[in-house]
């Protein structure tokens, strides 16, 4: 289904969006990874939003490397899984981007998120080796990175280091839960959520 926002991005999209070609693409856990030839120059923390052959509009984080990469969790038959099944090594999209989403300060961070951070989580530890701790939440995480129970809370305030940053990222109910927990024990966080119950497109 499109939207006005993809409407609008298709009428200008030769103004507005790059074009990237995937290069490859494989099943790793709940998520397909592509790796494309180029999205920008994409740092840590930043967004793309692809135009959808419907024109609607869905947003990813760019795993900066090359070649950058993207990871998008298969949760349902919904538009963006539905494209990256469909997509095919040599096939290229549009996008807008890559624009800043996630700031952190300089230093040791901890992301915490779910399936929908694994790739924002990735992008940090590449972009700092050593001071990255990813805590997500279900049973898959990429290596290096830990996982925890819904509801297990008080094991994230547990495991923030002194000094380090946290940023909580994911569905919005997680956000919000943690975020409560995490302030019960005065530990502040950096926020962006990435998808709500109920609702398409919240950035
Ligand atoms: C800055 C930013 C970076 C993001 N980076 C990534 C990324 O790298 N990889 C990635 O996979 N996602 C990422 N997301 C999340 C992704 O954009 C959303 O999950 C998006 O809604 C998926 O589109 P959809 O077509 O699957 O579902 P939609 O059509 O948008 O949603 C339909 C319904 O599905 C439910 N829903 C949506 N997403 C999820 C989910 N992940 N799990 C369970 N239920 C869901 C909601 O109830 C929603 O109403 C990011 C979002 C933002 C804002």
């Amino acid at each position: 289904m499109s939207s006005a926002k993809g409407r609008i991005l298709r009428l200008l999209e030769n103004l507005v969006l790059r074009e990237a070609r995937v290069i490859s693409k494989r099943v790793v856990g709940p998520f397909i990874e592509l790796t494309v030839d180029s999205l920008g120059d994409a740092q840590a923390g930043d967004k793309i939003q692809i135009l959808l052959p419907d024109n609607d509009v869905r947003t990813y984080t760019p795993i900066p490397g090359d070649p950058p990469t993207l990871l998008i969790h298969l949760h349902a038959d919904t538009p963006g899984p539905r494209w990256a099944r469909s997509v095919a090594p040599g096939d290229t999209f549009r996008f807008k981007g890559p624009d800043r989403s996630l700031r952190v300060p300089d230093g040791p961070v901890v992301i915490v998120g779910d399936a929908t951070s694994v790739a924002v989580a990735k992008a940090f530890s590449l972009a700092r080796p050593d001071s990255v701790t990813a805590l997500i939440e279900g049973p898959f995480a990429l290596e290096g990175m830990r996982t925890f129970a819904t509801g297990d809370y008080a094991a994230i305030a547990a495991a923030v280091p002194d000094g380090a940053t946290v940023a909580l990222t994911g569905g919005s109910a997680l956000v919000v839960a943690v975020r409560a927990a995490l302030r019960a024990r005065s530990i502040d966080a950096v926020t962006k959520a990435y998808w709500a119950h109920g609702r398409t497109g919240i950035d």
